[in-house]
């Protein structure tokens, strides 16, 4: 473990970024009655079912029903035989995710990108494209948190000779060239994160941001055993932080608090843990952009912060006239905040 050191603030503004890990049961818990359109949004488990599967899978030989997709799809890349059926399945699952979009109405994933600021890094393991939908539709957005696509995305291409991230059928702005679709990571127990340029610099980026942050919120990501690399990837980095030991791992799920304790002991220094069934009790909802200042008031000066949720709105405009005194409180980078 690093030097331990005291969490940097200068203006009264916490320097440190706050880290949001989303993993498939986010999007599940944003629409739990399905897309816009309502389309289900699928945990891996219900791959099969969703993308009318299971007879194909069938007919290659595999007994219905498909108790772990993930050991499944592996098998089925581990075999020259099944080229087509895994074929089909990446085209399938590629098209599902292109297609899913976010209700009309206020959502999770609208509190998620105007809820934290430029310093913070929103790292997702989902294919489907809603923090970008998000992005797009909130006005406050242009000071909100990096993205990071740890298993690419249906909705990103990239140059990566210039760096230069964009949309499908875009150029890149430095080469003319047509940006190349992003891969997309499937669900097999030994992913190669280094193999794509692309997704190898958004796990760098991650890790970056992880051996400096001041909070790490775990959003319905289980760390499957298939995604132990992965785990291993972000604890280290995590724990060597030089200010690991002053800072807070927030784990939002539906789970027990002594499973979900278990589950991460591995990332929680002492009792520095919090544990929210729903997003609406999250550091985010309850302190919109003042996540990592509501950590230093509560953990460094013992003096926890008044909660300032999000107002309970009907539209996005409204979110954005909320964040607005906000983001212009940052901008004029004012002392006064409870420093
Ligand atoms: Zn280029």
């Amino acid at each position: 473990m690093a030097k331990q050191a005291i969490p940097i603030r200068e203006d009264g503004f916490v320097v440190h970024p706050h880290v949001v890990l989303l993993g498939a049961g986010a999007s599940f818990a944003a629409c739990p009655n399905g897309d816009r359109n309502g389309r289900k949004i699928p945990l891996l488990k219900d791959l099969p079912e969703i993308l009318v599967l299971e007879g194909r899978l069938e007919a290659a030989g595999f007994t219905l029903p498909i108790a772990d997709f993930e050991e499944t799809f592996t098998t089925i890349c581990e075999r020259s035989r099944h080229a087509d059926l895994r074929a089909e399945i990446e085209n399938r699952v590629f098209n599902y995710f292109s297609e899913l979009e976010l209700p009309v109405e206020p959502n999770v994933y609208d509190h998620l990108v105007s809820g934290l600021r430029p310093k913070d890094v929103i790292a997702t393991f989902n294919w489907d494209s809603f923090l970008i939908q998000a992005m797009l539709r909130n006005k406050a957005f242009k000071t909100g948190p990096q993205f990071l696509f740890l298993h690419g995305n249906v909705l990103v291409a990239h140059c990566m000779e210039d760096r230069v991230t964009g949309f499908p059928g875009n150029t890149c702005s430095k080469c003319g060239k047509p940006l190349t679709q992003s891969k997309l990571l499937y669900p097999v127990g030994k992913k190669n994160y280094a193999e794509d340029g692309f997704i190898a610099s958004q796990w760098d980026q991650l890790k970056r941001h992880l051996g400096f942050a001041y909070g790490f919120t775990i959003f319905r990501y289980s760390g499957p055993k298939t995604d132990a690399e992965a785990r291993s990837l972000m604890a280290n980095e995590w724990v060597s932080s030089p200010i690991y030991r002053q800072s807070e791992v927030e784990i939002i799920d539906i789970l027990d608090r002594d499973e979900l304790e278990k589950r991460w002991e591995d990332i929680i220094f002492s009792h520095h843990s919090r544990v929210a069934h729903d997003f609406s009790r999250s550091l985010i909802f309850n302190h919109p952009r003042r996540s990592t200042e509501a950590l230093y008031d509560s953990l460094l000066m013992c003096n926890p912060r008044r909660e300032e949720p999000f107002p309970k709105v009907k539209s996005i405009d409204q979110i954005s006239s909320f964040i607005e005194p906000l983001v212009r409180e940052e901008q004029e980078g004012r002392r006064n905040i409870g420093a």
